[in-house]
């Protein structure tokens, strides 16, 4: 490719919204232009490196045994209804009326077209298992489309649905994803963790989300720094800790009502009552499916209320609003308690173990102390309702969690019979027996792939794309296109390289070698190799490293084997990383 022809704007500027580094760069490496909000165009250079991707996904689903189709972006909302999707999905699915008055929707994922099909087309537990998958446009209308193509509203994902006869097919089904997406990942170049997910509602047996490591990333992870286990930070749990020293003494003291005038955050009644937040036991009440329920969470910690819902079997629990809590209580937020209350209380485990704490009187400016389980407080159920904090110790080994941040760029996860249950879709056992197909889907966001590379390779230059998706190996930079000598040979140059299968980028451009320099750089080819009338008189020619600014002059009769060398080793690099 020639640069000339190319269309290829690159910017100085940043675009204003841009948050993050990934963001900025794709648009000012000229990769993807805005059309609406969460909505992309992708420029040349950008589509070079979603098909760079979109290779190593393809040849690794393929080598997995998945077998690519095609389903539509436009779905019929009788499909949706079947599964009560219709109903359960909420604003991020984009409903559409047709000319006839019909309702669709534009595909946010694809399980109830793909069991469509497989419950017209499988009959027989002969032919399973199966995995069918495609990469296609989806809509979710985000309610905060940013971070550019990260969290957009239309993106490309690779969508993959496995089909067996049992439990222990979909098992393997699943382990052959997990392979096949650390690959994938490995392929691209990527330092990711893989950590365990929520299966929420689906109630699925597993799921694991793959996580390129970035400080900008939304999700936060929790590893073990000894063991294996890792989490998001939803699904972490933390290791049970012993009673406290103090608490171990349990020298039951009186219960005590004191006053507490206009305190009610945590901070404001353990400071007026000149105790730690770990004395204190905070009561929220919470809205759900179940009706409302009162948890009691220790001071400094967090209720994690993916947790409680999944504890509840509810979609959704929501804080009350203070008109319940006024309600329920009797007093105003801030000063809830479960001494007295008529509502289901469930409690965190750290609260079992806790003796004379503080909590709300639900009395307007009035608190307990001294308030102790079973004398004062009846815990209809105990259960992991918390967030994991620093410091809390690994639930497998005990050593400490770390916590870092990442981008969640895949997701595998075991459906079960969801949704062949809602949609009926069966096949006939060895003794003909009809049951459900057991599912499993698989999800990586495309263009948020490439964007997690940005995040995790870049400099105040620009990009420094990993070589394996590269949307060019080489970029080969004649220093004056005015100077016949050296315009030729860039010009043998690239045709080697071309006839050699290398991915090279010409800058024929009439420009000066700055400009020609910093858009390398900015772009992010790998490879650069520079052509000046210096080097040239002696035969030889330069090449550039762009991940470590690394130079070597050769001659350039050898360019070809020296490229494909540096090739290979980057390639090969990428894989250990
Ligand atoms: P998130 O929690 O980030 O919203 P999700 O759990 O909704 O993701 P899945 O339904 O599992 O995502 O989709 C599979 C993959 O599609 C994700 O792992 C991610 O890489 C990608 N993806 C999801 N939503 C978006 C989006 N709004 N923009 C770009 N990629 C996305
Ligand atoms: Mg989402």
């Amino acid at each position: 490719m020639r640069y000339s022809q190319l269309m290829l704007p690159t910017l100085k500027e940043d675009p204003a919204e841009a948050e993050v580094i990934s963001h900025r760069l794709m648009f000012r490496a000229g990769m993807i232009r805005k059309v609406a909000a969460g909505i992309y165009s992708f420029l040349p250079l950008g589509l070079r490196v979603i098909q760079k991707v979109e290779r190593i996904i393809r040849e690794e689903m393929n080598r997995a045994g998945a077998q690519e189709v095609l389903l539509p972006c436009v779905q019929p909302a009788e499909l949706w209804m079947e599964s009560h999707r219709w109903q359960e999905y909420g604003k991020d699915l984009l409903r559409i009326e047709d000319r006839h008055s019909r309702d669709y929707c534009f595909g946010p994922t694809h399980e109830e077209v793909i069991t469509d099909i497989a419950r017209r087309e499988i009959r027989s537990y002969r032919q399973m298992p199966l995995n069918f998958y495609q990469i296609q446009t989806k809509f979710r209308d985000e309610i905060r489309p940013r971070f550019g193509v990260m969290r957009c509203r239309e993106f490309i994902m690779k969508d993959a649905y496995s089909f067996d006869t049992d439990e222990v097919g979909l098992g393997k089904s699943y382990q052959k994803m997990y392979e096949a997406y650390t690959r994938i990942f490995t392929r691209c170049g990527l330092t990711f963790e893989v950590v365990e997910a929520e299966t929420g509602l689906i109630g699925g047996t597993a799921s694991h989300e793959f996580m390129v490591l970035a400080e900008t990333g939304e999700e936060t992870i929790v590893s073990c720094q000894s063991c294996n286990y890792a989490a998001n930070i939803q699904k972490a749990e933390a290791k049970r800790t012993r009673l406290r020293a103090r608490s171990a003494k349990k020298i039951i003291n009186p219960l005590k009502k004191v006053e507490t005038p206009d305190k009610k955050t945590v901070e404001e009644v353990t400071k007026f009552l000149k105790v730690m937040p770990e004395d204190l036991v905070k009561t929220l009440i919470f809205e759900t499916e179940q009706g409302v329920v009162a948890t009691l969470i220790q001071g400094d910690h967090e209720i994690n209320e993916s947790k409680l819902g999944n504890l509840l079997g509810c979609d959704e629990v929501k804080l009350a609003s203070d008109d319940l809590v006024l309600e329920v209580t009797g007093a105003p937020k801030g000063y809830a308690g479960p001494i007295g209350l008529s509502v289901k209380v469930i409690g965190d485990y750290a609260v079992e173990s806790m003796v004379n704490f503080v909590t709300g009187a639900n009395e307007q400016d009035a608190h307990y102390i001294n308030v102790n389980l079973g004398r004062d407080v009846k815990v209809d159920q105990f259960a992991d309702l918390r967030m994991v904090k620093e410091g809390d110790l690994c639930p497998r080994c005990g050593k400490s969690l770390n916590f870092s941040r990442g981008i969640e760029v895949g997701h595998i996860f075991k459906l079960g019979t969801k949704y062949s249950k809602a949609l009926r879709a069966t096949y006939l056992d060895e003794n003909g027996r009809e049951r459900e197909i057991v599912m499993g889907c698989y999800g990586i966001g495309v263009a948020r792939t490439a964007a997690a590379a940005i995040e995790q390779y870049h400099d105040e230059d620009g990009i420094i794309w990993p070589m394996p998706i590269a949307p060019f190996q080489v970029i080969v930079v004649p220093v004056n296109s005015k100077i016949e000598a050296l315009m030729e040979t860039a010009e043998e140059i690239y045709r080697l390289l071309v006839n050699n299968a290398v991915e090279v980028l010409l800058d024929d451009r009439d420009s000066s070698p700055g400009v020609k320099f910093k858009d390398a750089d900015l772009i992010g080819v790998p490879l650069r190799v520079t052509i000046g009338e210096k080097n040239l008189k002696k035969g030889l020619v330069e090449i550039r490293r762009r991940k470590n600014g690394e130079t070597t002059v050769i001659e350039k009769d050898r360019i070809v084997e020296a490229i494909s060398a540096l090739i290979h080793e980057e390639v090969k690099g990428s894989l250990h990383a």
